[in-house]
């Protein structure tokens, strides 16, 4: 890496790039981009976020489209629906037992095996930094962020137990590190970026 200056459009291409080379990779498989990222989405989310209407706000697309895609994961076996327990008018997706073998072959792998690569100061940086830039780009575009446990304002850890204030509840060790659509961006962790779009960055 050079020490040139970089402008903040050359991290959103360098993200846009990302995005783009791992959707190459999907091309190649047996689920196509956006399935992929629906299987992602379904494997990752916390119980009350796995409906469709959080699937669309996750992938920035209209319900019809959610669901469209959702049903044809349903054919193929890889998810299925189920009444939620705490709301009867509202289901819920998980993944079938075909659906977490599947996710053995995630094209995403290989980005997840180059930032394993990376230096630990490195890796924090960039940890630190995308939740926080998911946050500003949500509320630039008015929608819902998607975050953890770990970054969110309605958490709080006494040692004993972790606790979450949206949903008044303790939450499970295995629950801190899914996706949640009631996630609220602490402040703490919010990354001081400036409105204005080309400032330089050494
Ligand atoms: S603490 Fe935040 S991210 Fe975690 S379950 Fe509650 S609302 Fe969702």
């Amino acid at each position: 890496m050079t020490d040139n200056p970089t402008t903040t459009e050359e991290i959103a291409e360098l993200l846009v790039y990302l995005g783009r080379a791992t959707r190459g990779a999907d091309a190649g498989s047996d689920l196509t981009a956006v399935q992929w990222t629906a299987m992602r989405f379904f494997a990752r989310a916390n119980q009350l976020s796995r409906t469709p209407s959080a699937f669309a706000s996750f992938n920035a697309t209209t319900r019809g489209t959610a669901s469209q895609i959702i049903k044809s994961l349903m054919q193929k076996g890889f998810l299925v629906r189920y009444q939620a327990v705490d709301d009867r008018r509202s289901v819920r997706l998980d993944l079938t037992r075909s659906g977490q073998e599947i996710m053995r072959y995630d094209p995403l792998r290989d980005l997840s095996e180059a930032i394993d690569q990376l230096e630990g100061r490195l890796r924090r940086a960039l940890r630190q930094a995308l939740p926080a830039l998911a946050g500003e780009l949500a509320k630039i575009r008015g929608t819902v962020a998607f975050g953890t446990c770990g970054d969110c304002r309605h958490f709080s850890d006494s040692g004993a137990a972790s606790y979450c204030a949206c949903v008044d509840a303790e939450l499970a060790p295995a629950d801190l590190g899914c996706l949640c659509v009631n996630f609220a961006a602490s402040e703490s962790r919010k990354a001081t970026m400036p409105n204005h779009k080309s400032k330089e960055i050494s």
